[in-house]
């Protein structure tokens, strides 16, 4: 485990200079950007004065996933729901439509705001909280980060296009994240729909409607004429029940950030969406690495309100800083604890980043309830006739032990959202005679991404065997 001088004197609140300064007194060389191993740090730390602060990391675990809510406590709560699909098939025209039917609550006349997620009551009453960035990278970003906010995907296809490379995409994505999808054929006003192809073409993707004896939900709309919005809502909320969703709304809150950013007014702002427990006016807070207190909140309505429960966005005032999207907010008894937990997950991320090897093929396997262990692996080639080779090969090597598993494949530059649905899932990237581009190389970087390219399939294919072979073989 290491540090670079300048992460640790910015954790000290201390001058770059003055570390290297220091360090050279002590007998070592170093520059500002130079990592330096745990027992320097503490000697420095000792140095400077600072208490060595340790938080345990039992202490701090926050249990998001963990289901340490008694089962009395738990309560219906409002699918949150992504729209998905390929660009101009209608998923901001989709969302506008869908906010549009909603029953707004007697004559307080709320404004619109774009908070990053809004919240619709249905003409039965029920609530669905829709996240109002379309598209497959927010949703894998955020997926990458540990938010796994989404409950129910709905794709969205035009009926006059059809299956696009991004509605692919975004059926991988999804696929990747195990969330139930349904699926919203649009455009159907159009003459020159064939919503029946769509469905065809979707069997390719081995997504199976209902009508074609598979259990994805369809359902025929048009965002611009306003039809079919009434069975959407059905099958979302029917969905919804099978999925049982459920939060404890009488505890503290904990949450993830939609977006955020520093607001010219009123500072650092960031739109919460409350997982479980109750966000109040008031509340001591952690999000990421940042520390606040609520000083107010503010609805998708433009109004403000005292508290907030499960599935509910809401902008959040009074933070210490911008975080990031998806980090995750806990509320802490008092700001001495918030600034403790905020301390911890710093020098976590710091951690990470100067540490976290490359996902190396190790970190890629994820054993699943079976006994297979399962290979996640994206690939981009340069034409499609390798890429189908690739694929197929792949697929092959699979054995009873180990499977390979094609989280996306196409044809074309390595893009950002290629390593976005890899980081999701620690999964390598292949290129085949291909290259990412400059933003998919950085965002690679960040993420630790394992690329690789290769120009022989025989290539290729031997090394993915061997590591698989290697993964097999007994440890020691
Ligand atoms: P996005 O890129 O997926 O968000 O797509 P938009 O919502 O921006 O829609 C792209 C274009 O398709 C716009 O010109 C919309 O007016 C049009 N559009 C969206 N929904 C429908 C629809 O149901 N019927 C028709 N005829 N046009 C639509």
């Amino acid at each position: 485990e290491s540090i670079t001088v300048q992460e640790l004197a910015n954790r000290m609140a201390e001058k770059g200079a003055d570390l290297v300064k220091a360090l050279f007194k002590m007998g070592t060389a170093v520059t500002l950007n130079q990592p330096i191993d745990q027992d320097t740090a503490e000697l420095l730390v000792e140095e400077f004065g600072h208490r060595i602060q340790r938080v345990s990391d039992a202490d701090v675990e926050i249990g998001m996933q963990g289901e340490d809510d008694a089962a009395e406590t738990l309560k219906a709560r409002p699918p949150v729901v992504t729209i998905m699909g390929h660009v101009d098939h209608g998923k901001t025209s989709l969302l506008d439509a869908l906010r549009g039917t909603s029953v707004v609550s007697g004559e307080s006349g709320g404004i619109t705001q774009h908070i990053g997620a809004y919240q619709i009551k249905t003409k039965g009453g029920d609530l669905i909280t829709f996240l109002d960035t379309p598209g497959h990278e927010a949703f894998s970003e955020m997926r990458a980060r540990g938010a796994n906010v989404t409950d129910i995907v709905i794709l969205v296809v035009a009926a006059d296009d059809g299956l696009m490379p991004q509605t692919i995409e975004a059926i991988n994505h999804t696929k990747a994240a195990g969330v139930p999808m349904i699926v919203a054929i649009n455009k159907c006003d159009k003459p020159e729909a064939n919503p029946q192809k769509v469905r065809e073409r979707l069997l390719e993707h081995e997504v199976i409607v209902e009508d074609m004896g598979g259990e994805t939900q369809d359902v025929e709309v048009s965002a611009l004429k306003k039809q079919g919005l009434d069975t959407l809502i059905d099958k979302i909320l029917l969905q919804s029940e099978l999925l049982e969703l459920v939060a404890n709304p009488d505890r503290a809150a904990e949450g993830n950030v939609i977006e955020a950013q520093l607001d010219k007014g009123r500072g650092a702002v960031a739109t919460i969406l409350v997982r479980r427990g109750t966000l109040k006016v008031g509340d001591t807070f952690v999000v990421g690495a940042e520390s606040g207190k609520v000083r107010a909140m503010i609805n998708d309505q433009g109004q403000q309100v005292k508290s907030a429960g499960p599935s509910t966005p809401v902008e959040v005032l009074g933070l210490s800083g911008v975080p990031m999207a998806g980090d995750q907010m806990t509320v802490v008894e008092n700001e001495a604890r918030a600034r403790e937990v905020a301390a911890y997950r710093q020098e976590q991320a710091t951690k990470k980043r100067t540490t976290a090897a490359p996902t190396s093929f190790e970190h890629m396997f994820s054993a699943l309830n079976t006994q297979v262990i399962e290979y996640p692996v994206v690939v981009k080639g340069d034409v499609q006739g390798s890429v189908e080779a690739i694929v197929s090969s792949l697929n092959k090597i699979s054995t009873d032990e180990i499977k390979v598993r094609i989280l996306h494949s196409g044809v074309g530059a390595i893009t950002e959202s290629d390593v976005t649905l890899a980081a999701a899932s620690r999964a390598p990237l292949i290129g085949f005679n291909v290259r990412p581009n400059a933003k998919a190389r950085q965002l690679a970087e960040r993420e630790k991404i394992s690329l690789r390219y290769y120009d022989v399939i025989y290539d290729l294919l031997e090394e993915v065997r061997g590591e698989m072979a290697g993964q097999l073989a007994p440890e020691r």
